[in-house]
């Protein structure tokens, strides 16, 4: 017991004291009253959020709306086409999406699992531990991309680890952000409840405070974790 507790002192020795007013849920309500509803994942069915998962990868989402107008375009969104489609041709549609000969090779292992398994809706009907398992067990899917399949295309109350939540949570001193992917999935969870809807207005807000405000030079001065953020005075806005 002595040994879990200095293990856990050492671990958050350097990490921001947190405000006794900031929580895991406290922070969802402050993120949600300060941006809204932010209605994601943006594509048009569970397919398409599957592809933009595996494209999203190292890359901002506007560059994934080009390479899936470019499939869309060439009316080749669909496993099949996929797995059919040239090398060469499929790497020339995924270019915006940049690191466009990598997610070629993993889009089109992800499109022969799922034509393996009998297409989507076959998916759809695995309990959420299996599915995670075999999305797992596909090239180029990890668990940050796994998840953001299960929450987003099939609605499983699993809740999406990455950069941004790592950076903020860390900033406000509620977790060290270099914990194991598993450790800081189950953390939320279990603080949160399991609930689908919440998880997917919760990461979309993350990813909208990081990408906006909590940014790597974070803008403190519009931020409405602020009052109560650790890192605020050592973190100066932009510009200064
Ligand atoms: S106050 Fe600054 S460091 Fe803290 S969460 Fe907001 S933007 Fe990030």
């Amino acid at each position: 017991m002595r040994g879990a507790a200095t293990a856990r002192k050492k671990r958050t020795a350097g990490r921001p004291r947190p405000d006794s007013r900031l929580t895991i849920p406290g922070v969802y309500r402050r993120l949600f009253a300060a941006n809204g509803r932010q209605h994601w994942w943006p594509g048009d069915g569970a397919f398409e959020i599957m592809v933009g998962a595996v494209l999203t990868q190292n890359t901002a989402w506007a560059n994934v709306e080009k390479a899936i107008a470019n499939l869309k375009q060439a009316k080749a969104l669909s496993p099949a086409a996929i797995v059919e489609a040239h090398p060469r041709r499929l790497a020339a549609w995924l270019r915006p999406s940049g690191y466009f000969n990598i997610k070629t090779r993993r889009l089109k292992a992800m499109c022969r699992w799922v034509m393996q398994q009998g297409g989507v809706r076959p998916l759809a009907k695995l309990a959420t531990p299996e599915l995670r398992h075999a999305l797992l067990g596909v090239h180029g899917i990890g668990p940050e991309t796994a998840d953001d399949i299960l929450l987003y295309a099939f609605h499983r109350p699993v809740f999406v680890i990455d950069a941004y939540t790592r950076r903020i949570f860390a900033r406000l001193g509620l977790i060290d952000g270099d914990e194991p992917y598993e450790t800081l999935r189950h953390r939320f969870e279990d603080e949160l409840g399991f609930s689908a809807p919440l998880f997917n207005e919760y990461h979309a807000l993350i990813v909208i405070h990081g990408k906006d405000v909590c940014k790597k030079r974070p803008i403190c001065g519009i931020c409405c974790l602020a009052d109560a953020c650790p890192s605020v005075t050592s973190h100066k806005p932009a510009g200064d």
